[in-house]
């Protein structure tokens, strides 16, 4: 048997992070057994659909590198094969005309209120007594059981069972013939020949509506893994208010896609202790069964930490073409031939230092950028512009400018001016050649700028 999988996200604008993990379980599991990963858009709300936020969905996937096979498949356009099986269970007895009104509607919802029980439509039409009223379009409704128990075997949360007094008939089809999303996702799922459905556990309760459908249908019943919610670091549902909660706002920090799937991998999934997971073991190790029960908090500095290793992995000119949004957008920086192989030259010890794309992009920045540099308020405060002089006279001597001879000089220069101590030296090159008082090796950023690119620096600081 082929496993199918599949990823129904609806079109609400962007891709929430829990739903980029239910994505990435659905890939990896498709992915571990030789399978296949669908992709339908669950667009049936036509009343709030935009074509951008599908839009939104397929540049997320693409950004996070999980493919799907097949076509997307749009659910608003299977709406006539839906409502067929509406009429097909109506055909069988296994559904019923309603003809209630709404305000028929509301007492009994009012009703069943006032006496606290579980579902309010009482089956007046269930095996009516009374003739159908004219003028009034009817819904379907499906005949759910009355009687005893169903059971979810579900792989993540184990045996999940409730009574079927619980369930009411739920309407199948409105009374303008647009079916319902309950139906809708039961006949998609079939005529896609999902095996495994994969998804929030927001949808357990709706899985027991769906198998009253699919039963009818005599259709067999996937095998359900519903995922616990991930929440924010204070233990709530995990939303804007803990920072982002869009894959677009992680792209946008600088995080690195293999970095925010290997964390979402391991954020509800667990293989022993192994926090950093590649892809390649991620597909021959994923399974339903080491799914956690309950639900994982978002921890930004794990994630931080587990970008950093990705980054410090990733090929220096991956990174130089990922940093140069970051450059021109923060730092109005483009990047030209000379800049660009600064950075590359630099991209080794950069890369080990940052923990984001944008962080990189802050700390290599003074390669690309353009006499007179911006100088932050630290920077400023040290440039000590006679310990500077001195210092220039040396390296405008200097034959081979390297990190070796820079130091040399410096050393030089503390000796006379500093009693021996080279900070007083290194940290007003630093502020110079950087414009900030951090940066990787000051001698070896030195080296990368050139004799001819340091020297000004210098010089425009001492006589600006
Ligand atoms: N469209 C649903 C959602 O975005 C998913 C439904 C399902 O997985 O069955 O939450």
């Amino acid at each position: 048997m082929t496993i199918i999988t599949r990823f129904p996200p609806s079109p609400t604008g962007f891709m929430h992070i829990g739903t980029a993990r239910t994505a990435l379980f659905n890939w990896l599991y498709a992915k571990r057994h030789g399978g296949k990963m669908l992709f339908r858009i669950e667009d049936t709300d036509r009343a709030r659909h935009s074509e951008e936020a599908v839009v939104a969905l397929i540049n997320s996937m693409t950004w996070l590198e999980l493919d799907w096979d097949g076509e997307i498949v749009s659910q608003f356009e299977q709406r006539e094969r839906h409502a067929d099986v509406a009429r097909e269970l109506l055909a069988q007895g296994k559904a019923y005309e309603c003809y209630c009104t709404p305000e028929e509607l509301e007492a009994m919802r009012e009703k069943a209120r006032a006496e606290g029980l579980p579902t309010f439509y009482d089956r007046r039409w269930r095996e009516p007594t009374q003739t159908p009223p004219a003028g009034i379009k009817p819904v379907i409704r499906i005949k759910a059981p009355l009687e005893g128990e169903s059971t979810i075997h579900d792989r993540v949360q184990g045996d999940v069972t409730v009574a079927n007094a619980q369930l009411d008939d739920f309407i199948l089809l409105r009374s303008d013939g647009t079916p319902t999303y309950m139906l809708s996702v039961v006949v998609d799922d079939h005529d896609m020949g999902v095996t495994h459905v994969i998804r929030g556990d927001d949808h357990l309760n709706n899985a027991f509506r769906q198998k009253i459908i699919i039963d009818a249908m005599g259709w067999s019943v996937p095998v359900y893994a519903h995922l616990p919610l991930i929440l924010g670091p204070d233990g709530t549902k995990m939303s804007k208010r803990h920072g982002a909660a869009s894959v677009e706002e992680y792209r946008d920090m600088g995080y690195l896609p293999e970095a925010l799937r290997n964390y979402l991998l391991r954020l509800g999934w667990s293989h022993g202790d192994d926090e950093i997971i590649s892809d390649a073991q991620a597909m021959e190790w994923f399974d339903l069964e080491h799914i956690g029960k309950s639900p994982a908090r978002f921890d930004f500095d794990k994630l931080a930490s587990v970008n950093a290793h990705y980054m410090a992995q990733a090929e220096d000119k991956r990174l130089l073409s990922l940093i140069t949004p970051f450059l021109r957008e923060h730092h109005k920086v483009e990047l030209c031939d000379i800049s660009e192989a600064r950075l590359l030259a630099g991209m080794a010890e950069l890369k080990t230092r940052a923990k984001t794309l944008a962080q990189l992009a802050d700390e290599g920045a003074f390669y690309a950028k353009a006499v007179p540099l911006d100088f932050d308020e630290k920077a400023a405060a040290l440039l000590d512009k006679d310990t500077l002089a001195a210092l220039l006279e040396i390296l405008e001597t200097l034959e081979n400018f390297t990190a070796g001879a820079l130091e040399t000089a410096c050393k030089a220069v503390a000796a006379s001016l500093h009693g021996g101590k080279l900070g007083k030296v290194a940290m007003p090159l630093r502020a110079a050649l950087t414009g900030r008082s951090v940066s990787p090796s000051i001698f070896h950023a030195a080296e990368i700028l050139g004799k001819d690119e340091s020297c000004k620096r210098l010089s425009v600081v001492i006589s600006g």
